[in-house]
């Protein structure tokens, strides 16, 4: 016991060290990138030259993003809970999915009951369903559809208590997966695409864990991949300790 503690602390204190240093990278690299566009723009440049420049900028448009996802995954909050519309938060990000060109082709369906209410922190809970929109947009480079369900489930626990859970399924009929790469899918790094980071479904994996929640996935290749979300209505009093990464 005192072993795991101390093994968790130290776990806390890498992945506090790890987010800082992102952190540090950040502005340099924000300098770096700024000069070079002012360079770019400013003088008359050769063509060979422009092209240099553009690697640069375009590698360090790529750091920014990984940087941005490790932070998400590598310094997780504690929820901030609060009693959430689902179907309204589901529609938010209807509205965000209209003005970003990956979803041009893609169809968002909401099919969620007016009446579904949960505990939940919403900046978080969104962030899970706008991950797991974009990679099925990504899924789907010829178009299609997603469709976003929900029901309301209830479970006997120990006797006479119930609790009851809500059960989001995120359905596309994308590419889908081999089940090698479903057994890899919530690995941090793991990613078959050329610019991702890997750290979408790394970071879905812990805000639902740390919402007492479970996720799974179902996948068939050339037809699709359904994400599985459960979450609790209610929160028990006192939510588990964040489990630190790193
Ligand atoms: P990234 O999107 O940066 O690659 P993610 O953690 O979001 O990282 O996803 C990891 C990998 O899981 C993806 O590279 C892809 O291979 C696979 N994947 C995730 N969602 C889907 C999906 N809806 N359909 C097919 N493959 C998927
Ligand atoms: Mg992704």
């Amino acid at each position: 016991m005192e072993e795991s503690l101390k093994k968790a602390d130290r776990l806390a204190a890498v992945g506090e060290l790890a987010a800082r240093i992102a952190h540090e990278i950040r502005n340099p690299l924000a300098s770096i990138s700024g000069a070079v566009q002012l360079i770019a723009n400013g003088t008359a440049i050769e063509e060979n030259d422009k092209k240099l420049f553009d690697i640069i900028l375009r590698e360090t448009d790529r750091l920014n993003l990984l940087i941005r996802d490790f932070l998400g995954y590598a310094r997780p909050t504690r929820p901030n809970l609060r009693q959430i519309n689902l179907a309204l938060l589901i529609g938010e990000i209807q509205a965000l999915v209209g003005t970003d060109s990956r979803f041009a082709s893609v169809r968002v369906e909401n099919e969620i009951d007016n009446d579904l209410v949960v505990e939940v922190d919403p900046d978080q809970i969104r962030q899970v369903f706008w991950n797991l929109l974009v990679n099925a947009a990504e899924a789907m480079p010829a178009g299609g559809r997603v469709i976003i369900d929900a029901t309301r489930m209830e479970e006997l626990r120990s006797g006479e208590s119930v609790s009851r859970t809500v059960k989001v399924a995120v359905t596309d009929n994308g590419s889908g997966m081999s089940p090698e790469n479903v057994a890899q899918v919530f690995e941090p790094f793991f990613s078959t695409k050329g610019g991702g980071t890997g750290l979408g479904l790394a970071t879905v994996y812990r805000i639902i864990e740390a919402h007492c929640g479970r996720i799974t996935v179902e996948s068939s290749l050339g037809k699709g991949t359904s994400f599985i979300i459960f979450l609790p209505e209610h929160q028990a009093i006192g939510l588990p300790p964040v489990r630190e990464v790193m």
